[in-house]
């Protein structure tokens, strides 16, 4: 029997704009009960008044910061009494190449790509591992498979989830707790907006806006993968736009 969206209590981070806002719109309009995370509190606030989200359901959060994220997964509890999934899916990629020595965007991609999952993790999984059972959904990438010039940190960083997550599911198995990668191909968001090389935005953008699809395309592999069988994990789900040749 496929599992009910209604009323999973869900954590988003990085759910201002792009996949994460998508994703909160789809569960929500399910009947999940979501909790979202991100800096931009102004489009989170917009957003839950949108979605009629109870009080309390947004929370400024920088990922960057485990105590921040600690306090968002401690805010849904604290609302709805338990947590059953966590969406790592604040990112950034701000790609350039190596000779450019951006330091810098080095940095936050580790930062918040690497750094920003694990703390999602931290603050989610003695919650999970109590309540035996739960559902970690950790945001790669095409370029967590694939690398290319100008993408090697970014690439290293959705690598890095990629493995991440795949320890944890082998040490999760037993605690009923699931763990997902989704690893999407070029998705129509505001992500190429934070790469700060100009050269490099401007191909990315006219890449983006050649093949891009919808950030709904996602949402659906949230649901897809949460719907399932608690006995099945959907341990990674890779999709790209149908006009991508990478
Ligand atoms: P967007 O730029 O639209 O969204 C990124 C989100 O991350 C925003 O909500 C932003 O919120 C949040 N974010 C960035 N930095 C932080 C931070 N320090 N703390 C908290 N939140 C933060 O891009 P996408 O929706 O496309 O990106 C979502 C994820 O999807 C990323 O991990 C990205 O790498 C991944 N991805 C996207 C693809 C695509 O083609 N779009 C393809 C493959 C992977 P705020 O600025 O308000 O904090």
């Amino acid at each position: 029997m496929t599992q009910d969206i209604q009323d999973k209590v869900v954590v988003i981070t990085g759910a201002s704009s792009g996949l994460g806002e998508a994703t909160a719109r789809l569960l929500s309009e399910q009947g999940a009960k979501v909790v979202l995370g991100a800096r931009r509190i102004d489009r989170l606030t917009t957003l839950a008044a949108e979605l009629g989200l109870p009080d309390g359901s947004v929370l400024q959060t920088d990922v960057t910061d485990a105590a921040q994220v600690k306090a968002l997964v401690d805010k849904a509890v604290a609302l709805h009494g338990r947590i059953d999934v966590i969406l790592n899916n604040a990112g950034l990629m701000p790609q350039s190449l190596f000779e450019k020595l951006m330091v810098g965007d080095w940095d936050r991609m580790v930062d918040v790509n690497i750094k920003g999952v694990l703390y999602g993790i931290a603050a989610a999984l003695p919650y999970m591992t109590a309540q035996k059972s739960g559902q970690i959904i950790n945001v790669s990438s095409v370029a967590g498979h694939k690398v290319g010039p100008g993408s090697g940190v970014y690439a290293a960083t959705k690598h890095a989830v990629r493995a991440l997550s795949e320890g944890l599911r082998q040490e999760m198995t037993g605690h009923n707790v699931r763990v997902t990668i989704i690893s999407p191909g070029a998705v129509l968001t505001e992500l190429a907006d934070s790469i700060t090389d100009p050269a490099v935005a401007a191909r990315v953008h006219a890449l983006y806006e050649e093949v891009g699809i919808p950030a709904n395309s996602f949402a659906r592999c949230v649901a897809f993968a949460m719907s399932q069988p608690e006995e099945v994990d959907i341990n990674e789900i890779l999709f790209r736009p149908t006009r991508q040749a990478y």
